[in-house]
């Protein structure tokens, strides 16, 4: 599904040189590979703050408790996405709201969002998914009606831009009071280890979110609220900084992949290619298309396996239906378009080092099995 090891070898010379002078000066943790790319990141995505942290989950974990939820405090968010997004809501007992996604973009619905609040509702967490911004311009307008935080999970968008109506352009996690995002290996920006952050443009929730990430600290030893321990350690800070600055570049590839599927896979009766909101350009951490019911998916995803060619299906679990939720309270709203998605949707390899040939051989055998 993706290729690390072929994007590496692009950049060898420069990260092993970060690396070594991190390894000369043996400032592992809070070297000043960290806060140069914290502020090269700030600079990026046009946001005043970024606080590092060690992974994406713990970055939305931070941001929940930076913003002072409590226990049995309402969160509205979607069914369908990534395990994290829900289950540190889980962790910190609150209590999430499942709501339903738009069939098209798979983001979760504005509608959905309304429908859903009560008078315990305090938070909305939209996850940008697979790389597509979510409708932040009616989500931010429904968080303002009725005063609720919104925490954007942006760790599969990082880099997107969201076109307003109003004319404006921002980067996905920078609209909310809060975006976190995650610096996995395989995600757009990713990190050799593991790795987050966490953007605010405000500046009380930035130290609240910083106390939060090192041990509720204010000052050196002095602990005001229970907080956790979450850096980013500097030789990932070194190798993000590096690869920073390669990110618009890797997203053009994704995107060029992206072209490459839509058009080889145009007259296809038996699936839809992504959804493109033409005012937002889709970063394509993913490329997650739908079958129609009449395919079997698992025989069409066995077929590919045997031919070397990965396919995934993200996700086949909707978090409503996780087991972990049974005995913990949680709200389902029609989750209709989610049950159904989960049935129907798969992935391709999505990468910035697929080539035109392996494009080819991978559309010819999706192609392959829905003509046989
Ligand atoms: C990857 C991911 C996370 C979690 O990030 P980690 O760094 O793996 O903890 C959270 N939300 C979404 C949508 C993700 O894709």
């Amino acid at each position: 599904m993706v290729d690390l090891v072929s994007q590496y070898e692009k950049i060898q010379p420069q990260v092993q040189s970060e690396i070594n002078s991190v390894l000369a000066n043996a400032q592992f943790i809070n070297g000043p590979a960290v806060h140069e790319f914290q502020a090269d990141l700030e600079k990026y995505l046009g946001v005043k703050h970024v606080i590092p942290c060690a992974n994406g989950t713990d970055a939305l974990q931070i941001a929940m408790m930076a913003l002072g939820l409590k226990p049995g405090d309402e969160v509205i968010t979607p069914s369908y996405t990534y395990i994290a997004t829900t289950e540190v809501m889980g962790l910190l007992r609150l209590k999430p709201v499942f709501v339903d996604c738009d069939p098209k973009t798979f983001n979760v619905s504005p509608a959905a969002i309304r429908k859903a609040i009560t008078a315990k509702t305090k938070a909305i967490v939209p996850v940008h998914l697979y790389g597509q911004s979510c409708d932040m311009d009616e989500i931010m307008k429904i968080a303002k009606e009725y005063s609720l935080f919104v925490i954007e999970d942006n760790a599969q968008a990082i880099g997107c831009d969201y076109h307003s109506a109003d004319g404006s352009v921002r980067k996905t996690g920078t609209i909310g009071d809060f975006g976190c995002t995650s610096f996995f290996p395989s995600k757009n920006l990713g990190c050799y280890g593991d790795g987050g952050a966490i953007c605010t443009n405000d500046d009380d929730l930035a130290s609240k979110a910083r106390m939060v990430a090192n041990h509720g600290q204010s000052k050196r030893y002095y602990h005001d609220v229970v907080g956790c321990n979450s850096r980013l350690d500097t030789i990932q800070a070194a190798v993000l900084k590096i690869k920073l600055a390669h990110l618009d570049e890797y997203i053009d590839e994704r995107r060029k992949a992206a072209d490459y599927y839509d058009k080889s896979f145009a007259m296809e009766s038996k699936l839809t290619t992504p959804f493109r909101d033409p005012s937002n350009k889709h970063v394509f951490h993913q490329y997650t298309l739908q079958l129609t019911d009449d395919v079997d998916r698992d025989a069409l995803v066995a077929f590919l396996g045997e031919h070397d060619v990965p396919a995934m299906i993200y996700y086949p679990v909707p978090a409503h239906k996780q087991k972990m939720f049974a005995t913990l309270e949680t709200e389902c709203g029609d989750l209709t378009t989610t049950d159904w998605l989960t049935t129907r949707v798969f992935s391709l390899p999505m990468h910035t080092e697929l080539t035109e040939e392996q494009l080819a051989f991978i559309c010819n055998k999706v192609k392959e099995f829905l003509n046989r």
